[in-house]
């Protein structure tokens, strides 16, 4: 099942959500509507639900992008990446989950060894990665784990495990730090103006709302 969360005709952004794999992690798909080149945002669900939503609004995907190395999040990430030939990008810091089933919290959670491909792509703070006429501008928020991320694509905000609506994620898994964790949430309060919210787990949200009823935040 796909959700089209918003159309937003200024900026052509278009977001989707592609229902999430069975973590309820969400998976987004942001399609640049001028060039249909496309970025998919945690490749949660199987490989032929992010196959259908691809197909059915005819996009390319030019990148995939972790917003952090839990194994949850990253279901389809080599058979996406055999799909499409897109290159995928994670956090230099969170490199070693793709790999280490330890760190990707699979071996922790599901006693079981998943591990992927090395990501083609690490990501520093303030990189920026362009589709279509948009950039992804990379904003590193560790706390949840070393290399978690959110991406900001023109007013949509990709918190990951980051944010969440009216929560935070854990710092308790591997990599997890509250003291980090505390120094990016203020950074993402600190961001000039509001923002469209799009978590790792949830609904989406607003950085107003967040602000307002966040104990958190
Ligand atoms: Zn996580
Ligand atoms: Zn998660």
């Amino acid at each position: 099942m796909i959700e089209l969360i918003i159309n937003n005709q200024e900026v052509n952004v278009k977001v989707a959500r592609i229902n999430a794999g069975e973590f309820g992690s969400n998976c987004w798909l942001v399609a640049d509507e001028a060039t249909s080149e496309s970025v998919v945002i945690d490749p949660s669900p199987e490989i032929d639900v992010i196959k259908r939503a691809l197909d059915a609004r005819g996009v390319t995907v030019k990148y995939i992008l972790l917003t952090h190395g839990h194994f949850d999040h990253m279901t389809s990430c080599d058979t996406l990446r055999d799909l499409t030939g897109a290159p995928l990008a994670v956090h230099r810091a969170d490199a070693d989950c793709l790999t280490n089933a330890y760190l990707n919290a699979n071996r922790i959670f599901m006693d079981e060894n998943l591990t992927y491909r090395p990501a083609e792509i690490l990501l520093d703070d303030g990189d920026t990665l362009s589709f279509g006429s948009l950039s992804v501008k990379v904003i590193h928020t560790p706390g949840h784990t070393k290399g978690s991320c959110c991406f900001m694509i023109g007013d949509a905000l990709f918190t990951g495990d980051t944010l969440f609506d009216g929560s935070v994620g854990r710092c308790d898994l591997p990599g997890g730090d509250i003291n980090e964790m505390k120094r990016s949430l203020a950074r993402i309060a600190s961001l000039d103006g509001d923002f469209k919210i799009y978590t790792g787990h949830g609904s989406n949200t607003t950085l107003e709302k967040q602000k307002l009823y966040n104990p958190y935040l």
